[in-house]
């Protein structure tokens, strides 16, 4: 590097530090993915990320629907295919969707490379620099960090154990129309929240919908857990009560793998050309491989069954949380969820997460502190807790471990 590089940036670590746009500004490395690092050692009990325990997945399975389309489809498998993604499976989509009483149509379904990716497309069709995006307080990481790439202003409203507060929304809405701010919609993950572990209540779905249509307020549901729920199946989606105001996005990621990167939204048909416009401008295609192997596998597989397959197992993991969390940290409170993947534990005040970290660490146990859930920095208190990966006796190990930590902290 020149000594003049270093000069024109102020900056002597990134000589282009000057050049970045300045929506570049928001992209901040999360803090779930500096932990990865830390929680991939092997002496570490993991409770931070979200990984879907793959291993419980027939193999064999997955091996012989890859084969399949390669002897079957090969070129075709290999080749870009069209923007909104392959035909046969979106048909198969609406199958999976069906589950929750969403109806749709073929021609309003567009695969995308996992949700993440739809996230960003819907994020980049609707949100200037300064837009407001409503979000439960909690959100998800990774669409907070989509929503702040594009400049948007996250505002969070509040939630309870039924999901969010219809009241807290209406006074949301009307505090920031009283500033004269534009709100361009709701992001709203209804069931098995991540992270909040709760649900969204079916007698609020409705009013939450009306208050969205009142004012004028696209809704973008985000269901990836859906169909993981332990007892009660969730109330049906939003979409299914509203085709026109809700974006709704599914993916394959918790009810197949994440590796085949295969997610979907359904949009309402004035959204839909668009959608596919930015789709094929960011990726010309999504992966022609993976949504013919993932197609192959719906159409050969027992697919519901293999979802109640990784039901129980989350159940029995939920179940192991649970129980350690009442018998190691019953000062604490948390979130006890029907389904998906989180729990959410909410600590005394003299604690914080982001600062017990370390410690927790040093004790080989990782957590993802409450704080990354927030766009406003609020969350210091609170942390959340995967079952999705432990065996259950790593998460009874994990949590004994944070126990200590947390009474350290407390000095009991
Ligand atoms: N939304 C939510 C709420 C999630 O938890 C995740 C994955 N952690 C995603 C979207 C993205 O999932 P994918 O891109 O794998 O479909």
């Amino acid at each position: 590097m020149t000594s003049e590089g270093i000069a024109r940036t102020g900056n002597n670590l990134d000589p282009w530090y000057s050049n970045y746009a300045e929506r570049a500004g928001g992209l901040a490395a999360s803090e779930v993915r500096a932990l990865f690092a830390v929680a991939s050692r092997p002496e570490v009990v993991s409770l931070a990320g979200g990984m879907p325990f793959v291993s419980a997945l027939p193999q064999e399975l997955i091996m012989s629907s890859m084969e399949t389309v390669m002897r079957e489809q090969g070129p075709t498998a290999l080749q870009y295919g069209g923007g909104a993604g392959i035909p046969k499976l979106r048909e198969q989509i609406l199958d999976v969707m069906a589950i929750e009483g969403i109806r749709g149509t073929v021609d309003n379904v567009v695969t995308t490379t996992g949700s993440q990716q739809a996230l960003d497309l819907v994020t980049k069709l609707f949100i200037d620099p300064g837009d407001v995006i409503l979000a439960e307080a909690p959100s998800y990481v990774g669409a907070i960090g989509v929503f702040r790439s594009y400049q948007a202003s996250v505002v969070h409203v509040a939630m309870d154990e039924n999901g969010l507060i219809p009241e807290a929304l209406r006074q949301t809405i009307a505090h920031l129309r009283g500033q004269g701010r534009r709100i361009k919609f709701l992001y709203t993950i209804p069931n098995f929240h991540n992270p909040a572990g709760v649900t969204l209540s079916a007698e609020r779905r409705p009013e939450i919908l009306d208050i969205c249509r009142a004012n004028e307020i696209l809704i973008l549901e985000d269901n990836p857990y859906g169909l993981l729920h332990f007892d009660e199946p969730a109330p049906n989606a939003l979409r299914s009560l509203d085709e026109e105001g809700v974006i709704y996005l599914g993916s394959f990621s918790k009810t197949l793998a994440p590796g085949f990167r295969v997610g979907w939204a359904l949009a309402p048909h004035a959204i839909r050309e668009k959608l596919i416009l930015a789709a094929e401008a960011a990726v010309l295609s999504p992966s022609s491989f993976s949504q013919m192997v993932v197609s192959q596998y719906l159409s050969q597989s027992d697919w519901r069954g293999q979802i109640d397959t990784f039901r129980g197992v989350y159940r029995e993991r939920k179940d192991a949380m649970i129980d350690a969390l009442t018998e190691y940290l019953p000062g604490l409170s948390w979130t006890n969820p029907n389904g998906g993947f989180y729990v959410w534990v909410t600590m005394p005040d003299v604690l914080d997460s982001k600062q017990m970290l370390p410690r927790a660490v040093k004790e080989l146990v990782a957590y993802t502190p409450g704080t990354a859930f927030f766009a406003d920095g609020r969350g210091r208190h609170a942390m959340r807790l995967s079952f999705c990966y432990p065996t259950p006796e790593a998460i009874r190990l994990g949590v004994r471990r944070l126990a200590s930590v947390v009474n350290g902290e407390l000095d009991l």
